[in-house]
């Protein structure tokens, strides 16, 4: 491929606050794409990130929490006419199921304002599990849609898809992860159910507050900034080069090369640095 490389720029005087804006620009876009470059894996945890021993004791407490929820949030001026909000509840098998009482998660559910349909179905993501979806946005006139299941990095696009096809807007939908953050990180069914509950709470009410989305599509110019000159911003802008992009290259030195470029020889090979 013939590297289109660069354009160098040598700025002398570019202030410090725009080289930071600058650089926080390319950390935020390389560190969102190394993000979602990654997908959740399927591991049972042999310990949680939540303190399970004290999520047991508190047990109590979390089911205080999610009926104040209920009578404090949903029922406290959240709500708005016209909701009609469907909840369905994974069990992904036995790895939800297995551990939170979805049955009671989905009554739960049904009890808060706004909600009409609430249920609890064994694999939402599966083609049967999305009919359910768009079969009740059509005969029972939902407007939003709430899944209590796995990892919104895993789904949400399933669900959103299947609200689009059922004619609903796919911003009119929530998603709740039940699955990592209850039942794969307790064996304690009680403790696990009661969290359930609770993030099934903060995602209807959340729902009834959004409001539908239109997606628009702009033009991208194929281009990108590196700041820095240095082995690493020479090597970056490199191979954005060789993937096609028209590349900016900014170094304050009137040279590029970094620290690299003061270097006599370097280890093991002693090849000239420079
Ligand atoms: S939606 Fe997620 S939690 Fe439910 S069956 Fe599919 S992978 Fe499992």
């Amino acid at each position: 491929m013939i590297v289109q490389f660069c354009t160098i720029v040598a700025i002398m005087d570019l202030s410090s606050r725009v080289f930071e804006l600058i650089s926080k620009m390319v950390i935020w876009g390389v560190c969102g794409g190394e993000a979602a470059a990654h997908t959740p894996k399927p591991l049972i945890f042999e310990t949680s990130v939540l303190d399970l021993s004290t999520l047991s004791e508190q047990g109590g407490q979390w089911m205080k929490t999610a009926e104040e929820a209920r009578n404090q949030g949903v029922h406290g001026g959240f709500t708005r006419d016209g909701l009609r909000i469907g909840v369905y509840v994974c069990h992904c098998g036995t790895n939800i199921a297995g551990v939170v009482d979805v049955d009671a998660t989905a009554q739960y559910a049904a009890q808060l304002d706004g909600v009409v349909v609430a249920r609890h179905y064994a694999y939402m993501c599966s083609d049967p599990g999305q009919a359910l979806i768009k079969e009740d946005i059509r005969a029972e006139g939902l407007n939003r849609i709430v899944v209590a299941s796995c990892s919104p990095l895993m789904h949400e696009a399933t669900f959103r898809r299947a609200c689009a096809e059922g004619g609903l807007n796919p911003y009119l939908f929530q998603m709740t992860n039940i699955r990592e953050h209850c039942s794969w990180v307790s064996d304690d069914p009680h403790a696990a159910t009661q969290k359930a509950m609770a993030l099934v709470g903060a995602a209807v009410r959340r729902v009834a507050l959004q409001e539908p989305l239109e997606m628009r599509q702009v033009g991208v110019q194929q281009a990108a900034l590196v700041v820095g000159g240095g082995i690493a911003g020479i090597e970056a802008a490199l191979r954005m080069a060789d993937a096609g992009k028209h590349v900016y290259l900014v170094e304050r030195q009137p040279s590029i090369g970094g620290h690299m470029a003061q270097l006599y020889k370097t280890f093991p090979t002693l090849d000239c640095a420079a």
